[in-house]
């Protein structure tokens, strides 16, 4: 990608890191080691990949070319152990990600437990972590609950950019994922099926063959983009896919979320029963929790009866708050109470446990808050 007279290589598949190379008259194996440097050791400068000679280095650094990692602007240390980090990018624009040690990340139940270092766990201090990542600046879709809807959408997050955000936390923590089990979703700022190409270029560039996260342990949540559901149904390297659908019906779901307008409960629940599932996935479905709009026992037998027959698991969240968002958090109760009717229904029903709300980490709060106390460059 070009960007103010600077050609990024973060974000460049094997082919087009070939096509570079040959460009720059070197033979065919320097694209393999610049793919190894760039995603596999998550390198930050090219001055720093010590497999290519220092001239290329050198001839590349001056023809523009540099990694393109994305800065880590601020960190927010939540007392939970979750960091909220602010990326910048060389346009002025920013995005968070979020790092959740022993994050559920929406995966509760999925067995992650397994096949641990009790030692090295114990040492780091998190047997495994989530880390959420955004796919746009802002967001288009104007859920009504959702601080990221205030900001409108501003630009798509390229590949790289999306990348960048994982290699910048990862290199952040010291991650080894040859050994350390890490989860990702796509559950920050954005709607990734409105960025659709961007992000399954960077999910193929995160996974097995790049950076090193099995795709088995990514989630992309939508909000409900009925065509690229179909769209994702047909990767072939295709992370698990998660719902958002925040109502039972489409009366609550029309006022909640205007995207129900154009794709309603009947397309995206058609969409999810067509939707072919790997040995052992489920799909998940999220919903976000609103105080006496859709939290009634009522409801959630509503809800059981549209879920009925998909396999389906629902993970529920409760309304994170924000300033100017005019919706109010659901008693505890009220949600055990959502779960237990899901449940007695037949319907695998889990609670989402906030993350970081001290520090506006958490689902719905990622908005570019700065004005939290940052620890810049502290070391975790
Ligand atoms: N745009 C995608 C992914 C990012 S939002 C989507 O909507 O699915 C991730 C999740 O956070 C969604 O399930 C969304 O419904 C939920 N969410 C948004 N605002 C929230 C808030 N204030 N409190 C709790 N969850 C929220
Ligand atoms: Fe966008 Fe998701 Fe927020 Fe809706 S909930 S506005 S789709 S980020």
């Amino acid at each position: 990608m070009q960007e103010h007279d600077k050609f990024y290589l973060l974000g460049a598949d094997s082919k087009e890191l070939s096509v570079l190379v040959e460009s720059l008259g070197e033979p065919g194996y320097r694209s393999r080691q610049l793919f190894e440097a760039i995603y596999k050791q998550r390198i930050a400068s090219l001055d720093q990949v010590s497999t290519l000679p220092k001239e290329l280095r050198q001839k590349m650094v001056a023809a523009g070319h540099e990694i393109g990692l994305p800065a880590i602007e601020k960190r927010f240390v939540s007392n939970d152990g979750t960091v909220r980090y602010l990326f910048k990018f060389p346009d002025g624009e920013s995005v968070e990600a979020v790092w959740m040690p022993e994050g559920d990340g929406g995966e509760a139940g999925d067995g992650s437990e397994a096949g641990l270092e009790e030692e090295g766990a114990a040492k780091r201090g998190w047997r495994r972590a989530t880390i959420c990542i955004s796919s746009q600046v802002g967001c288009a879709v104007n859920c009504q609950f959702c601080l990221t809807a205030l900001l409108g959408q501003k630009r798509n997050l390229t590949a790289g950019e999306i990348v960048g955000q994982v290699n910048s936390v990862l290199n952040d923590h010291h991650v080894d994922l040859k050994t350390e089990r890490i989860n990702l979703v796509f559950m920050g700022q954005g709607e990734p099926f409105l960025n659709y190409e961007n992000v399954m270029k960077a999910v193929r560039l995160l996974s097995e063959n790049g950076v090193g996260v099995p795709v088995s342990r990514m989630t992309i949540s939508t909000s409900g983009v009925v065509p690229r559901i179909y769209d994702f149904a047909n990767e072939e390297v295709r992370p698990k896919l998660a719902i958002s659908l925040n109502a039972p019906n489409d009366v609550v779901r029309e006022q909640v979320m205007p995207i129900n307008r154009k794709w309603n409960i009947e397309s995206l629940m058609k969409a999810a029963r067509e939707f072919p599932l790997r040995n052992r996935e489920k799909l998940t479905f999220e919903y976000v929790v609103l105080g006496g709009v859709n939290d009634s026992v009522d409801q959630a037998r509503e809800l059981a009866e549209l879920l009925r027959g998909t396999g389906a698991k629902i993970n529920l969240i409760a309304w994170n708050p924000g300033p100017e968002v005019p919706y109010s958090t659901p008693t505890d109760e009220a949600v055990d109470a959502f779960k237990m009717a899901l449940r007695e229904a037949g319907i695998p029903a889990f609670i989402r446990r906030p993350r970081g709300r001290d520090i506006f980490a958490a689902c719905g709060q990622l908005k570019r808050t700065e004005t939290l106390t940052s620890i810049e460059g502290a070391s975790l």
